[in-house]
């Protein structure tokens, strides 16, 4: 990278001038002395070669169209390492204010037009040594002397950087802290050389064994420090902490003397445990005396088990705001049936993300983390569209009063605009406002705030049906239903699955059938998985079933009707027109 031409050979001159005749002849001038010289034809130019030559110096003419010599060399000062690279501003102005520029900006020194060759040449070679000298210096005073590892305080510097870019990226990182195992043994029993030369082997090692792009560090004595980034999991920390233990345990050959060490290694993670650079170190540290105790030779995470789930929930995190983008969300749909007639009269859409690595991952996995991190409303409103879209779709061959059930969170209930968006919705898939049933939770209409209250009433004017999701699991307090318009109740598969064999489950069941009919509210049985059950709720006067045994949640194509499924029937596991209960 940049800084790095005074390693090999001649001194490496970059030579910047919009006027090529001006360029050619410092060339000559700077070639004939044995540099090497690339050019550039402006600051912008100047600035992207810097970065790819790493040049030992930079000659740049003051005034340039584009992006000028002063405003180049401010933004040098900026770029990783730029201080360190000497500019020699050449100005065609003998005036006091641009000799001026060029010192504020970050010049080291300057020259004027017409150029004396005599003059340029010492300056060059002056600002060569001193800047060779000054790097020298700044290099013994950031790097560890015996392994020539970046030092405390460099580390501490790159810890710091690194913790910012991170949080500006959203991005987590991981801080490795690593101590040999009874260093001072080896350093009592076989003398303080040998220790020093196993401290350089290490340091050699670790590097090795690491990313280019990852730091090591060495902080003092035998502990090491590490930055990783891009670790997507705690299991990706884990897997590299355990490849430097692994590293080190080859015995190593000193002196023509085998050695055997062992490393215990601490992990902190950013930002779970701590967002600060100096919290972090503390923290590694800390787990590295954690790892100690527990015997040696392994490693341990700061705060293990949070750490490991926070980490999964931000990666899954990321990935699902990426979903809805890479369109990997599908919807599948599950029918509802009528017990008198048989009739479908409904599908619920059910949400599925296509996870490139995981396969299908059910609604269970993310929409409690979508709720909480509030991804739930873009990814509400894309199941909203697609599942209006479907009905519309169905609408078309034939199903005229088939319904789409969608799931409706409560924080897309407290969302401002919902019925607007709804409306809209409504309005760009050509849907008739009675073809759409929201399924809303207990808790969620609860709150009983005044936003939610006037939303339910504004959907229900506007001809939508609701329904209430899940019932029995919350509040199961039917008097509540009274102050909203709730067209449908549905009651939880928890009490459906023992109804035939649970006399409680029964008599619950019965009684919220009876109760939901006192106030016309339809009643729908989730989770039927038996022929007893549909009996029992048949006899009950339940109204419509859902559940494995009428089918279970399959893509758009396996219902009838569905633009593609063969003949619309041969799937369907129900016929017949839809018909509803009146309220
Ligand atoms: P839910 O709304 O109560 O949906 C019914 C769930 O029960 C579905 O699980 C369905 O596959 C399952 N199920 C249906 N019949 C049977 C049966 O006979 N036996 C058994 N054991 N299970 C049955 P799924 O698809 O995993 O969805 C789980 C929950 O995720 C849903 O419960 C709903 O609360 C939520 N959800 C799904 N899609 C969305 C969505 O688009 N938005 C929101 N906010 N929540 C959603
Ligand atoms: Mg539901
Ligand atoms: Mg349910």
């Amino acid at each position: 990278m940049s800084a790095s031409g005074a390693t090999n050979g001649e001194p490496l001159i970059l030579v910047v001038d919009d006027d090529p005749a001006t360029r050619l002849m410092l060339r000559r001038a700077l070639e004939r002395d044995g540099y090497r010289v690339e050019e550039a034809d402006d600051g912008a130019a100047a600035l992207e070669r810097y970065e790819r030559i790493g040049p030992d110096l930079i000659l740049m003419d003051a005034v340039m169209p584009g992006v000028d010599g002063f405003t180049a060399c401010a933004r040098l000062q900026r770029l990783p390492q730029g201080h360190l690279t000497p500019v020699l501003i050449i100005t065609g102005l003998d005036d006091e204010e641009s000799v001026n520029r060029a010192f504020e900006s970050g010049a080291s020194d300057y020259i004027q037009k017409p150029i004396r060759w005599a003059v340029l040449r010492r300056r060059v070679r002056r600002m060569l040594t001193e800047s060779r000298a000054e790097r020298h210096v700044n290099h013994l005073a950031y790097h560890d002397a015996l392994t020539d590892l970046p030092n405390r305080r460099l580390f501490a510097d790159q810890l710091e950087q690194r913790t910012d870019l991170a949080r500006r990226k959203g991005q987590p990182l991981a801080l490795l802290f690593l101590d040999l195992d009874r260093f001072k043994l080896v350093n009592d029993s076989l003398g303080h050389e040998m220790g020093d030369l196993l401290i350089q082997s290490v340091a050699q090692r670790l590097s090795g064994a690491v990313r280019k792009s990852d730091i090591v560090g060495r902080l003092g004595g035998d502990e090491f420090t590490v930055i990783v980034e891009g670790v997507t999991s705690a299991q990706d920390a884990a897997l590299i902490a355990q490849k430097l233990i692994d590293t080190l345990s080859e015995p190593f050959t000193l002196d023509s003397r085998e050695i055997f060490v062992t490393a215990s290694v601490g992990i902190a993670l950013y930002p779970f445990d701590g967002d600060q650079s100096g919290t972090l170190l503390k923290n590694a540290d800390t787990a590295m005396y954690r790892a100690k105790e527990r015997g040696r030779n392994g490693y341990q995470f700061y705060t293990a088990e949070m750490s490991a789930r926070a980490m999964e929930r931000l990666a899954l995190e990321n990935n699902l705001r990426r979903a809805l983008e890479r369109d990997e969300l599908l919807l599948h749909y599950q029918p509802q049936v009528r017990l008198d007639s048989g009739d479908l009269i409904g599908l619920e859409a059910l949400v599925r993300w296509n996870h490139p690595d995981l396969g299908l991952v059910p609604p269970g996995e993310f929409i409690p983390l979508a709720e909480e991190t509030g991804l739930i409303v873009p990814v509400g409103e894309w199941v909203l569209r697609q599942a209006c879209r479907q009905a519309r779709a169905w609408r078309e061959a034939g199903r005229e009063t088939l319904r789409v059930a969608v799931n409706l969170s409560g924080r897309q209930l407290r969302q401002q605009n919902l019925v607007e968006v709804i409306r809209q919705i409504l309005e760009e898939s050509d849907l008739p406002p009675g073809g759409l049933e929201l399924e809303l939770t207990e808790s969620s209409i609860m709150h009983k705030d005044k936003l939610t209250i006037s939303t339910l009433w504004a959907l229900h004017e506007m001809g939508i049906r609701l329904s209430i999701d899940d019932f029995g699991t919350g509040y199961s307090n039917l008097g509540y239903l009274k102050r909203f318009p709730i067209d449908t109740l549905k009651i939880d598969r928890s009490f459906v699955r023992d109804i035939t064999a649970d006399p409680d489950d029964a008599a619950i069941t019965t009684a919220i059938i009876a109760m939901a009919h006192n106030l016309k509210i339809d009643v729908v049985a989730e989770g039927v998985e038996t022929e007893e059950q549909k009996a029992f709720l048949r006899e009950r006067g339940c109204d419509a079933i859902q559940g494995f045994l009428i089918g279970r949640p399959m893509p758009a194509e396996s219902w009838p009707g569905a633009p593609g499924a063969p003949g619309g029937s041969a799937s369907a596991p129900v016929h017949g027109r839809a018909g509803t209960r009146g309220r």
